[in-house]
């Protein structure tokens, strides 16, 4: 019945002033924590080997400190704490909890591990040590680390499990890191590691995860939300006791063993509900949940809690549309619960969950909680499916470009499923967003290859119609049918997409053939020999990659090597003519700006700038926000606003190359940039607008578009301010306006 709170308080930094004695004392006291959790799972000779990884942990770090000025070992022995009570794991996790990061930065190496403690742990420490040298600045290193946790992952999911304890004490820990490393490490955190505890099903560590990531890209936003939160708590608490208190007492008369009580939604969600449905705090309407766990005996859970649905529903009437049952059809990664959402007083809407103590274990600790279940469940393999599964798409994913690769994963393995069903009646997971030909692909890749076409609900519908939960699919397929470039971008399902890629290249090597053919009697004909060094020149002076490309381009005709007379031929080889020399100017000041370290800090916006830099299209920063600049490929520095939709991707990917960079105070230079307006149309109220801003605060309107109906209005305004402060007075001296809703723009203002 207590409201738990998760408004968490930065600490102040404490100097850390411990005497050598103390510090010591304080490390034994945490180890002696980590063994007192770990009791009850100790078989014989386990505490041995716990100390032997403790003290060769205490040994290699012992030099070292975290950024917060404490003993390094203090990391590991929370990361195996973390493993331990939080997740659930066992001695062997805890073991390579302790070591996980002495091979990446200490002098102990994988064949130590291995002799130690045999090949099992030191193959678990070996997924989670990081990929440490950089093969190609092209290619992500952060990309290519997330490649390498998820391919161990299929070997032992223990590796990831670890690796997300880790990264949830290094974001618990993070406010001793440097402001840009704040902003990349919580980026990769909202980026992969959340929606992977999702995916394990770690709940309340995947929340934890959202919660503070944000605190460090979305600070105001944060705080805002946070502060609110607490000073509303007590009139919540007093709603959520008068809901509970009727229910508490027909629960109580049926003689079931339940807890009930009411549990704030985190700030992450909160914030998402506000940003998706342009409300505000105010109206956010389900701020907290209901909870009611029962300690059910396995053969009367769903009957159980089917009975207090029922009785929920005699005392408030329920939502139709938010019926969710995940008794019958567990989601994939394990969660079961019953929710309703219904009418509570006041006319609130509330809503419920029900569960049994176990499925709570499952929601909480995920994975290692499911595997303790697993005997007796009727779906003991979901995980082991879901494994299999990322097996299947890693076992003929092409290895060359990881982005792409975590891309893929994210969409088809991270995402929320739906549920369709085969015309027998067959159930399938597939990720939501999911069409026609990504269920034929799933159905077979044959089907898949020859699909034309699909009836949904005996409906005739496109391959690339979107399916929704409850489908019932009948795929429709032609022997002449086959797969095309265009169904790239039809699929999002990684299996779907290997397979067309697959059948794309086999095309493209079967016309390729004939450039090949074409090609040779060309350097025949020259006097040139059809060797790999000749068809290596041609390559390179087209600039091309492989030999495939080559002969594709030319078979198509893309390419009619005309160029080719002007090469020499010297015995049997070929010559390229001289180049001619283009030079391409690249301003000094530029080179110099960025071959400086990345924690260089660069100042711009001022009227005088030497920095080539652009605004973002996506995110239109002005002066004030909070920005990071991007050094792009081909358009120098592009400073972005770091709550940018695509920030995270950006800073997740490619962190090497974000640099911090801040405004200059300047009062010359204006910016363009847009806000939306909603509101109750009233006569008189545009003139009330551009009074404001043009009358009363001088701003420069650029453009003033307003669209009425149904007694509301909608408009878009463009505005040249100077910075930060003139927008947030503008927008607060607009929403002072009766019934006026206003909003910046993220998007593209030019577009507006
Ligand atoms: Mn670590």
């Amino acid at each position: 019945m207590t409201e738990e709170t998760i408004i968490q308080e930065t600490t102040p930094l404490v100097k850390y002033t411990l005497s050598p004695e103390q510090e010591k004392k304080e490390i034994l006291r945490h180890y002696r924590a980590l063994l007192g959790s770990l009791r009850p799972k100790l078989k014989k000779g386990d505490r041995e080997l716990v100390r032997t990884a403790f003290e060769i942990s205490v040994e290699a770090h012992k030099t070292m400190r975290r950024k917060s000025g404490e003993p390094y070992i203090l990391h590991p022995l929370a990361v195996a704490m973390i493993c331990v009570e939080e997740i659930g794991l066992g001695v062997r996790s805890t073991i390579c909890a302790l070591l996980h990061d002495t091979v990446e930065d200490t002098d102990v190496t994988l064949e130590e591990i291995q002799d130690e403690f045999g090949v099992e742990i030191a193959k678990i420490v070996d997924g989670l040590t990081k990929i440490s040298s950089v093969m190609d600045t092209n290619t992500s290193l952060q990309a290519e680390n997330f490649k390498k946790i998820l391919l161990t992952l299929t070997d032992d999911p223990r590796v990831i499990l670890i690796k997300l304890a880790d990264r949830l004490h290094n974001m618990r820990t993070l406010d001793s890191m440097k402001k840009e490393k704040q902003l990349k490490i919580s980026s990769e955190t909202v980026w992969v590691y959340a929606p992977l505890a999702h995916r394990m099903g770690l709940y309340t560590i995947k929340t934890e995860l959202e919660d503070l990531s944000m605190k460090y890209l979305e600070t105001d936003a944060y705080k805002e939300i946070a502060k609110r939160l607490s000073e509303t708590k007590r009139e919540r608490t007093r709603y959520i006791n008068e809901f509970i208190r009727p229910l508490k007492e027909k629960l109580e008369a049926t003689g079931f063993n339940f807890e009930i009580y009411g549990r704030p939604k985190s700030i992450h969600s909160i914030w998402n509900k506000i940003k998706k449905k342009a409300v505000t705090f105010d109206e956010v309407y389900d701020l907290f949940a209901i909870r009611i766990i029962l300690d059910a005996p396995p053969e009367k859970e769903k009957e159980q809690c089917w009975k207090v649905y029922s009785m929920i529903t005699d005392e408030y009437n329920p939502s139709p549309e938010r019926l969710r049952d995940w008794l019958s059809n567990p989601k994939s990664n394990g969660y079961e619960a019953l929710h309703t959402t219904v009418m509570g007083p006041l006319g609130k809407w509330v809503e419920v969950q029900i569960r049994t103590k176990r499925m709570n274990e499952i929601a909480e600790k995920g994975l290692a909680a499911h595997y303790k279940y697993k005997e007796g469940s009727s779906d003991e393999d979901r995980f082991d499916k879901w494994f299999g599964q990322i097996r299947e798409v890693l076992a003929q994913e092409d290895t060359d470009d990881s982005i792409n690769f975590l891309n893929d994963f994210k969409t088809s393995f991270l995402a929320e499923e739906i549920y369709v069903y085969t015309p027998k009646g067959e159930v399938k997971m597939l990720p939501k967003g999911s069409t026609a030909l990504d269920f034929a692909f799933s159905v077979h890749s044959e089907i898949g290859s020859h699909c034309i076409g699909a009836k949904v609900h005996h409906k005739l519908v496109p391959i690339s119609h979107k399916l929704r939960s409850g489908d019932q699919i009948e795929i429709i397929t032609s022997n002449k049918q086959k797969p095309t470039e265009d169904w790239l971008g039809i699929v999002v399902t990684a299996k779907a997409k290997a397979k067309i890629k697959d059948s794309l290249k086999e095309d493209k090597r079967k016309t390729a053939e004939d450039g090949k053919y074409i090609l040779q009697r060309k350097l025949e004909g020259m006097g040139a020999s059809y060797s790999n060094y000749n068809i290596d020149e041609v390559m390179s002076f087209y600039k091309l990659s492989s030999q495939l490309d080559l002969f594709y381009l030319i078979a198509t005709k893309s390419l009619d090597l005309k160029e080719l007379k002007d090469f020499n031929v010297l015995g049997d080889k070929l010559e390229p003519p001289k180049p001619k020399i283009v030079v391409t100017e690249v301003p000094t000041e530029y080179q110099k700006q960025y071959s400086k370290k990345d924690s260089e800090l660069i100042i711009f916006g001022e009227s005088s700038d030497k920095i080539m830099y652009t605004l973002a299209k996506c995110c239109n920063p002005i002066p004030g926000d909070a920005v990071f600049g991007f050094v792009s490929t081909g358009k120098g520095l592009i400073i972005h606003r770091t709550n940018c939709p695509n920030a995270a991707q950006l800073m997740a990917n490619y962190g090497h190359r974000v640099v911090k960079t801040k405004w200059a105070k300047n009062k010359e230079i204006s910016f363009l940039t847009g806000l939306k307006v909603v509101g109750v149309d009233d006569v008189g109220v545009v003139n009330k607008i551009t009074n404001i801003i043009s009358g009363e605060l001088k701003i420069n309107i650029a453009a003033l578009t307003i669209e009425s109906g149904d007694g509301l209005f909608e408009g878009t305004i463009k505005v040249f301010v100077h910075d930060k402060e003139e927008l947030e007075e503008l927008v607060e001296r607009l929403r002072a306006l009766q019934g006026l809703k206003v909003d910046r723009f993220d998007t593209d203002a030019s577009k507006l």
